[in-house]
């Protein structure tokens, strides 16, 4: 299906979503949304002020009870359709994303299915809420225990997968009962704004989801969680921004779910299949341009097969195509904007000068577009910042190894604890080292793990709270325990 992109992003609310409908800003602010292929605005949205978030608020309490004592069933109902309707858009939200965003549409696209999964998951999930009956040990009580929705949230999002990070959300919060308040990232709000108008083509009631995109994540967030009504604020983003909100949210005892950075380690072992590595590799390195959470920061290679690994996987990244993600063939879209390039070029540039060996990339695409060639770098020194921050784009610094010990130390040597990957044919080393791993997600023999029945999350200062599986509705629930006097006590 071919997309006219004019008629799409004539088709995108470009206001805010306050109750049942979509309006200007209260100030009349506005704010671009530009192309990060071609630097060009595409789009100009409301900019919510401080007083617009309130009244986003507002709007949510207002039918927080009514739409808690809806019947699971019709909850359910919703998500659902809201899964087909999304699926029917699949390729206009691909085409958003790719605009907004740079990823290449067939990633764009397989972000559709992975993000419209949490949908259909938590529609299945939201008939399942299942609280506990039993008796006290001494036989005086009877003991209830009810899931109830935990109340008003703030939902705040980031750029890197902007349909995804929004359902993995929205989609158990509905699921629960929750009214929320859903703040898009500035660099790509369009298809948060396209997906709630398909919530509310789906039958979500008015107030259930309010939508307040704006310039200033903070003027949005602060009134909102200084006001006693809110219960809970869902997180994903980086470890500062993560680390602020968790001091604000102490003020009010509010629950939080922290998806925040992460720093993953790569493990390829003596005894790995070379031919999976390096295919989960392509999946754990280059998905989304290497901005992912998930994405390998670092590939720690045992000594035997670094050389071999290394060609092989340099070879794999020289075939890759750079270019306007929206360009038939393209596989390698631009990153996010030029502040994430310039990011990306000074920490491989601060690596070559300690002496670290450029086997392919190495440097900055030229002309529009904020690009960077796909690199591998090898001899990277231990302490090198590469190796001790998030990259966020598509570079590879391969660190060897002698011993499974050694793999371990390096792997568990940084504040995060996100994603890990390990390859091995050693069923008992399987074990052993994802015991050792101090991380909340391990890939063994594959790069790519995410999925709507798994729960996703972190350690350390990777988070808190899990996204997705049955954990992910929890987040949204709070348990209230009634005790029945037992009809038989003396
Ligand atoms: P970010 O700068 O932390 O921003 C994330 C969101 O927080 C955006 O909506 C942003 O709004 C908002 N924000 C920024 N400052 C804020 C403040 N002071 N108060 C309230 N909200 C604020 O992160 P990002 O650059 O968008 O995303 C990349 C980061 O997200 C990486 O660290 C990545 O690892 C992490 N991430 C984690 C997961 C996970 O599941 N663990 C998944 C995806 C991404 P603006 O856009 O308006 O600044």
């Amino acid at each position: 299906m071919t997309i006219n992109v004019s008629e799409l992003l004539a088709k995108v609310p470009t206001g805010l979503l306050i109750g049942d409908s979509w309006v200007e800003a209260s100030d009349g602010g506005t704010f671009d949304v530009e192309n990060p292929a071609t630097g060009e605005t595409i789009a100009t949205l409301a900019s919510a002020t401080s007083e617009d978030a309130l009244a986003a608020l507002d709007a949510a309490c207002a039918v927080q009870a009514e739409w808690a004592r809806m019947p699971a069933r019709e909850r359910s109902n919703i998500l659902r359709r809201g899964f087909e309707l999304v699926a029917e858009r699949a390729e206009e939200f691909a085409t958003l994303m790719t605009l907004e965003m740079g990823k290449p549409l067939a990633e764009a696209r397989g972000e559709v299915t992975y993000g419209n999964e949490f949908l259909r998951w938590f529609s299945e999930e939201a008939v399942r809420l299942y609280g506990r009956y039993g008796t006290t040990p001494e036989g005086n009580l009877r003991m209830l225990t009810a899931l109830k929705p935990v109340g008003p949230c703030l939902l705040i999002t980031p750029w890197n997968f902007p349909l995804a990070m929004a359902t993995r959300k929205v989609a158990p919060a509905i699921a629960a009962g929750c009214v929320m308040v859903l703040k898009p990232a500035r660099l790509t709000p369009l298809t948060s704004q396209y997906f709630a108008q398909t919530m509310l083509d789906a039958g979500l009631p008015a107030g259930v989801l309010n939508v307040v995109s704006g310039a200033s994540a903070s003027a949005i967030s602060n009134p909102i969680m200084e006001d006693d009504r809110l219960r809970k604020v869902s997180f994903t983003g980086s470890t500062p921004v993560g680390q602020q909100l968790l001091k604000k949210a102490a003020d009010k005892v509010l629950r939080t779910s922290m998806e925040l950075g992460g720093n993953a380690p790569f493990i390829v072992f003596e005894d790995a299949d070379l031919d999976l590595a390096i295919e989960g590799a392509m999946g754990a390195k280059m998905r989304n341009i290497g901005e992912a959470c998930t994405a390998a920061n670092r590939f720690l290679v045992h000594e035997s097969v670094a050389d071999e690994f290394g060609r092989r996987f340099a070879a794999r990244l020289e075939e890759q195509v750079l270019g306007n993600g929206l360009d038939e063939g393209v596989t390698v879209g631009p990153l996010v904007e030029e502040k994430a390039r310039d990011s990306v070029a000074s920490l491989v540039d601060a690596a070559v000068a300690e002496g670290a060996t450029v086997l392919t990339g190495g440097k900055a695409g030229t002309g529009a577009g904020y690009f960077y060639e796909p690199t591998v770098l090898t001899g990277v020194s231990t302490d090198a910042a590469i190796l001790n921050e998030e990259i966020f784009g598509p570079v590879a610094p391969i660190v060897t190894f002698q011993t499974e010990e050694e793999a371990l130390r390096l792997a568990n040597s940084t504040e995060y604890g996100l994603a890990s990957y390990v390859f091995t044919q050693d069923t008992s080393r399987i074990f052993r080292v994802s015991d050792g791993l101090e991380f909340g997600l391990v890939g063994v023999n594959s790069g790519v793990i995410s999925n709507a029945a798994a729960p996703f999350g972190g350690v350390k200062q990777s988070g808190m709270g899990r996204e997705g599986g049955l954990e992910g509705i929890e987040e949204y629930t709070s348990v209230q325990y009634i005790g029945i006097r037992d009809p038989y006590a003396g």
